[in-house]
């Protein structure tokens, strides 16, 4: 009988990214920024209920928290903060850093981290870029994240993605230049090849053990912790449709939704999971 090593289990780590159905970046073309208030919003119910969940299962995680959200949600940060999770920063209103000009970018940072860190009564320390924004092409980001105060980001998911990815990035915690320490979305390598095994559209379109064995191999082979991210709205199978979408996106938005709840569920009864600050020991400023 091969039970398994207590002491060869690596802690994971599991983080949320707190945007509403409507925020995402597949949809920027199709509800305008300006009716983001007018939008029937989900977000605290679904983050309720993940709360819940973790709850149960003993999990804690970092929330990457839009500023839009600290602003219109106070409570619903205060109540992530109370149940002994992270707060951290996923930007100002969800701008692609790539679509950012540096001074735009470093604003945008700046004020995220203000809100979020004046309503949760806590030192944000991490950011995640929207959509992995963060390429060959506008690396200067980092230098304003350190700039900014951030001591983490985990922004880059080393894929091949015809939306983010910068494939050739390390696969694994990195220091930067500028002191920095970027956490990057797991991946899993078969076949010459980084395969996507944190989180997204993955996790919800393959079996749920495609997870499992990719998570199991990167703890065991490569002995690093996983870092897993997922939405609120992907546990909510009755958000109202956007309309308008293409066939594409509307399949990688809406697959699986009725499933993913009890995914996760899984997901988390099979693995140890923690906040990143306290996974990669990140300190106080
Ligand atoms: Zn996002």
């Amino acid at each position: 009988m091969n039970a398994p090593d207590l002491r060869l289990e690596l802690v994971n780590s599991l983080t949320v990214d707190v945007e509403d159905y409507f925020q995402v970046s597949a949809f920027d073309r199709h509800v305008d920024r300006h009716h983001w208030d007018a939008m029937e919003c989900r977000v605290e119910r679904n983050v309720e209920r993940l709360l819940a969940m973790f709850e149960r299962r003993g999990a804690r995680a970092t929330f990457f928290t839009l500023g839009w959200m600290a602003h219109r949600y106070p409570a619903m940060v205060r109540t992530i903060v109370q149940a002994g999770h992270e707060v951290a920063s996923h930007g100002s209103a969800h701008r692609r850093a790539s679509e950012q000009s540096r001074p735009e970018f470093r604003e945008d940072v700046d004020s995220a981290r203000k809100k979020l860190e004046d309503v949760s009564g806590t030192a944000v320390r991490g950011y995640r870029a929207p959509s992995f924004s963060i390429g060959h092409g506008n690396l200067w980001a980092f230098d304003c994240l350190a700039e900014a105060g951030y001591a983490y980001s985990s922004s880059i998911y080393p894929v091949r993605h015809d939306h983010y990815g910068m494939p050739d990035a390390p696969r694994f915690a990195h220091r930067l230049h500028n002191g920095l320490l970027e956490l990057p979305i797991t991946t899993t390598r078969l076949m010459s090849r980084n395969l996507p095994a944190g989180g997204g559209g993955f996790f919800r379109l393959l079996p749920y053990r495609a997870s499992k064995w990719a998570i199991e191999r990167v703890n065991r082979v490569d002995r690093q912790p996983a870092i897993f991210y997922f939405h609120p709205w992907e546990i909510d199978p009755h958000q109202p449709r956007i309309r308008g979408v293409s066939a594409k996106t509307r399949f990688r938005h809406y697959l699986n939704l009725d499933r993913t709840e009890a995914r996760l569920d899984r997901l988390l009864s099979d693995f140890r999971w923690d906040r990143i600050d306290r996974v990669f020991e990140i300190g106080a400023a």
